[in-house]
């Protein structure tokens, strides 16, 4: 018996979700390298056998929402590309309960928006529409209340103050929460730094090379 799944083992995980699915594979391959093939093989509906366009998204969820470490390519030279890692399943202290707008708020911000992604970067907005094919992540474009400022939250009045929230697809949501603590409301600087490419990464090394007197 050896450390990796085969794809025979494809309906070996029977969960309910994918993130679910993808969760057990991990329990159960601590401190071992998991592959994108068994994590696509895990992820599969075990009735429909339908493989998950969203699995990457689940996977992140896994980091941002439940808390659990787990290592790629971009953390660890040790990895390839497309291996990950969970080196143990000890979870890092969760965010606060998740707040949302009201229906009426919501519904506001999303004709704002106009039914499209309002993350902004370098000036530019993500404008990717509801329902619409992500083609950078891959997977429907489902919208989802993101709060502005979360760590100068006040639930009671931001809920129904359409100013406090922005309309984000999946794959901005999960951006920002790696750009943004929003449980001590600091910014997540390794979170930065693993999702920057690597030219970012190599201008952070220059400085922080500089910064410390190396050569
Ligand atoms: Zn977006």
């Amino acid at each position: 018996m050896t450390s990796k799944i085969y794809s025979a083992d494809k309906t070996k995980y029977k969960q309910k979700t994918v993130s679910q699915r993808i969760e057990a594979l991990f329990l159960n391959n601590l401190g071992k390298v998991v592959t994108r093939q068994q994590i696509i093989a895990a992820a599969t509906d075990p009735i429909t056998k339908k493989e998950p366009e969203n699995w990457h998204q689940r996977l992140s969820e896994l980091r941002t929402d439940k808390g659990y470490t787990i290592l790629s390519w971009r953390d660890s030279r040790d990895l390839a590309n497309q291996e990950y890692l969970m080196p143990h399943a000890d979870l890092r202290p969760k965010a606060a309960k998740r707040v949302l707008p009201l229906a009426a708020c919501w519904e506001s911000v999303l004709q704002r928006a106009d039914h499209k992604c309002e993350w902004q970067e370098d000036g530019q907005a993500c404008m990717l529409a509801e329902g619409e094919k992500d083609p950078i992540g891959g997977g429907t474009v489902k919208l989802t209340p993101d709060h502005v400022t979360p760590h100068s939250i006040n639930p009671d009045a931001d809920r129904a103050d359409p100013k406090q929230w922005q309309a984000l697809c999946g794959r901005h949501q999960v951006m920002k929460k790696n750009y943004w603590d929003s449980g001590s409301g600091k910014i997540n600087l390794i979170g930065i730094l693993q999702s920057a490419s690597k030219s970012q990464k190599e201008e952070a090394l220059k400085f922080l090379n500089a910064y410390f007197g190396n050569e």
